[in-house]
């Protein structure tokens, strides 16, 4: 076995971390509000006091220094470029003091805003922990599962969860290699803990493990007397149908600006009138422009104090970037100040006392400034950040106001018109509608040519594909390639991490031209489900945060286009929001309140049935391009796989209209065989990378298209049976089985069964269905209905016939 011994060693290090050490270090942090946030989080949320954060060492002697200075390190250490990243809880003042130590310091992976609720979740934590030390723990598993990926590499994926959620708890899985081997032939290895804003969720490995054979048991033992032996099972790899012989794709080859991917839009649905239409989206955007800005000072140590900075009225492209400001000694002693204005050239004339040194402040000059009329027709004056304005100003030459915009002319800086093409034969509002949506955040260039590759793939092969025919014929699909073109063009000219939109929301103290690249709003964080104004995690009110959720909820064109368009078309049933990077495959709920982990609604037992059907018809179909496997481990409920979101757009879809509200995250770790590592793609790969995902994530696009024409044509009535899983003297317990994903609802007291009755629930994440029990014998009546709304035996519940299913549940002697 490979790796395994290495890897116990490496945890047992982390586990060895003398206690008293961390506990010791965390009162120190007594004081975190005053603590600066560290300057190279992406996410700035009211992030205070310690952090996970993200630490990359070269190798394992760089584990080993960092646990001989009492760093409280996660269970947790992934292979990266470049080395080791291991996870560790930091303080501001920890992460400094790392870093001057040479580490390699990352951003943080949870922002633990409340320091006194992560304080509570530790107490409680250690309190259970002492609590469980003398009982056995129960394992559930949750999945266990192989797959190959990319050149036939074969992958192990473990999920089990222990009632002893406590750090000292360890779980070590072992595998056979094959039918009739020996049960520990296949390898071993030491679990990892998954925690998430402070809770259990359960072991896992933090990458797939690679292996040689596929195993058909793994058994799970923990150091608390737990063992669980469960099948492995194998995890995608459906045949897929080779594409007709004239199927034809692959129409991408270049990253597309939101200029150039609209035209290419527009440009296909007048080659294919028939079958497609441009829809123009009500709300227009802001656009690609900024008013244009000129600052006088470096802002800086002793300078701060004379530093300001002018804003203009208009738009850099309708006049601001025309407007200059001089700031002239006049050369006598005892000027006045004052502001002349001629055309758009601003002339501030400084003050000089009786030696004819210049006297004036920056404040003074702003005062100036804004007192006059003609100049405040023209622009704003502002002191800079926390600058108090004493400081007196030195004299400029006349210096244009600019918006810094480097796109070309052909890059409109006017409100940018969005649009959806839509596909389909019949686009009457007859059909099921798919809603294909990419890149609501600007970095993610593979996204748009995601969206426009699918597309142009049904669309180019409805004249000879049947398969393409039959969901152009049967659905009605929306396409929006580009849901945040002014932040893509900014992206692509100006910035090329910008994740948001373009529209600063910041006050003066924060909208000085150095923040440029800070402003806009999260676009997949201002939406009204969920939201962080709701009080859930994973948005931010600051605006210069990178998940700003903007100053209301729907406040931007962009989200309430998207809003619009499903209100527009109620037969949108189904929705794809697809991002990059990483390999993801989600759907609500995607948030939850930090306190006490509550999420959003988690969905019923049969739709999350469904999901997970679907998911396999799904990423078999990306998988179908070149053999990417989306690990089980990224596949599942946002808040589950990856973390909270609040105020996202599929949860806005689900909650408010029952869309199903699934979401891409193309780009998925690429396995290097050599060096047996993952590493991450990122969101801008070279364009050979970013071509392949977009193929291949187009690919699960059409997997969605096929996967909502099967729910339209879904004609078949489930079939459920009740179960017996246990008795004891005084009560029984039963469940139900249904024959493909629905939802079971059923009463106990004899009545008629309808969609008001108790559902079966889920008995927890990925656990199956709930048991029922019962204290006296009794007469269940039940029937099942499926997504597409079959029921059983073609009851009908909100009717009056008798025909649900019945059976009578004995307990203890009647039987
Ligand atoms: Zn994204």
């Amino acid at each position: 076995m490979r790796s395994s011994p290495r890897r116990a060693r490496r945890y047992a290090a982390a586990l060895a971390l003398p206690l008293a050490i961390t506990l010791n270090a965390l009162p120190a942090l007594a004081d975190p509000s005053s603590d600066p946030v560290p300057p190279d989080r992406p996410s700035s949320t009211a992030q205070n006091g310690v952090a996970l954060m993200r630490v990359v060492v070269a190798d394992r002697s760089g584990v080993d220094r960092l646990a001989a200075l009492g760093v409280d390190l996660a269970e947790y250490s992934k292979p990266v470029d470049g080395g080791i990243e291991v996870h560790a809880v930091l303080s501001p003042d920890e992460a400094r003091s790392l870093r001057d130590q040479g580490f390699d310091v990352r951003d943080a992976i949870s922002d633990q805003s409340d320091f006194a609720e992560n304080q509570a979740a530790r107490r409680q934590a250690l309190a259970a922990a002492s609590a469980d030390a003398a009982a056995t723990d129960t394992l559930t598993p949750l999945r266990a599962e192989w797959f190959t990926s990319l050149d036939d590499q074969r992958f192990l994926s473990v999920e089990v969860k222990t009632s002893a959620t406590d750090a000292q708890t360890v779980l070590t899985a072992t595998w056979d290699s094959g039918p009739g081997t020996a049960p520990d032939s296949g390898g071993t290895a030491t679990m990892s803990r998954f925690t998430d804003a402070g809770q259990y969720m359960y072991h896992r490995f933090n990458s797939p493990l690679p292996i040689t054979q596929a195993p058909t048991t793994v058994t799970v033992t923990s150091n608390r007397g737990g063992s669980i032996t469960v099948p492995v099972t194998k995890w995608l790899g459906e045949p897929r149908k080779a594409p007709g012989k004239h199927y034809v794709q692959d129409f991408v080859d270049h990253y597309m600006d939101p200029t150039e991917i609209t035209g290419r839009i527009v440009a296909l649905s007048k080659e294919f009138p028939k079958i497609s239409e441009i829809i123009d989206l009500p709300y227009k955007t802001n656009g690609y422009r900024r008013q244009a800005q000129a600052q006088f000072g470096t802002g800086s140590g002793s300078a701060l104090a004379s530093t300001f900075y002018v804003t203009s009225k208009a738009y850099g492209s309708e006049g601001g970037n025309d407007v200059s400001v001089a700031l002239v000694n006049p050369g006598t002693a005892s000027a006045p100040l004052s502001v002349a204005v001629s055309g758009k050239d601003v002339v501030v004339n400084l003050a000089t006392d009786a030696s004819g040194a210049v006297t004036s402040t920056a404040s003074q000059v702003v005062a100036a400034l804004s007192g006059s009329s003609a100049a405040s027709a023209l622009l704003t004056a502002s002191l800079y950040r926390t600058s108090t304005g004493t400081g007196v100003v030195a004299a400029a030459p006349a210096t244009k106001l600019t918006d810094g915009l480097k796109a070309p002319a052909n890059v409109s800086r006017q409100p940018f018109q969005m649009k959806a093409l839509r596909i389909g034969k019949s686009r009457n509002g007859s059909k099921t509608g798919v809603f294909l949506y990419c890149q609501e955040h600007a970095r993610e260039w593979v996204t748009p040519i995601t969206c426009v590759e699918t597309a142009e793939r049904l669309l180019r092969n409805y004249a000879q594909d049947p398969d393409t025919r039959k969901l152009v014929d049967d659905l009605d699909i929306f396409v929006v390639p580009t849901i945040n073109p002014d932040g893509a063009h900014y992206s692509m000219y100006d910035y090329n991490m910008q994740r948001r939109n373009m529209v600063n929301y910041c006050a003066a103290d924060a909208a000085d031209p150095g923040r440029r690249n800070s402003w806009g709003v999260d676009l997949n964080r201002n939406f009204s489900v969920g939201s962080v104004r709701d009080g859930y995690n994973g948005g931010s009110t600051t605006c210069t945060s990178d998940t700003f959720a903007g100053p209301a909820e729907l406040s931007e064109p962009e989200t309430r286009n998207e809003v619009w368009l499903t209100e527009k078309f109620p037969n949108i049933k189904f929705a794809m929001n697809t991002h990059s990077y990483g390999g993801y495959f989600m759907w609500p709920p995607g948030a939850y309140k930090t306190a006490g982990r509550e999420t959003l609604p988690r969905t019923d037992l049969g739709t999350e049935e469904y999901f997970w059907n679907a998911s396999t018809h799904i990423l078999s179909a990306v998988q179908g391009w070149r053999g990417t496997a989306i690990w089980p481990g990224r596949t599942g409920p946002v808040v589950d796989v990856l973390y909270s979101a609040a105020g996202n757009s599929a949860d806005e879809f689900w909650y408010n209209k029952g869309i199903i509200g699934w979401d891409f995250e193309v780009g998925a770790d690429v396995y290097d065989q050599a060096t047996k590592q993952y590493t991450a793609v990122g969101f801008q790969p070279p364009f050979d990378e970013g071509h392949e995902e977009a193929m291949e994530f187009s690919n699960g696009q059409i997997g969605i298209l096929e996967v909502a024409r099967a729910y339209d044509k879904d004609k078949q009535r489930p079939d459920s049976t009740l179960v017996v899983t246990g008795r004891t003297g005084t009560s029984t317990t039963f469940t139900f089985t249904v024959d493909e994903p629905a939802n079971v609802y059923y009463t106990l007291d004899g009545s008629r069964p309808t969609l008001s009755s108790p559902k079966l629930t889920s008995s927890g994440m990925r656990e199956g269905a709930a048991k029922i029990s019962i204290d006296k014998t009794t007469e269940v009546h039940w029937f099942a209905m499926d997504l597409a709304g079959n029921v059983e035996k073609n009851y009908k519940p909100d009717g009056d016939g008798r025909n649900y299913n019945k059976e009578t549940v004995e307990v203890g002697d009647s039987r």
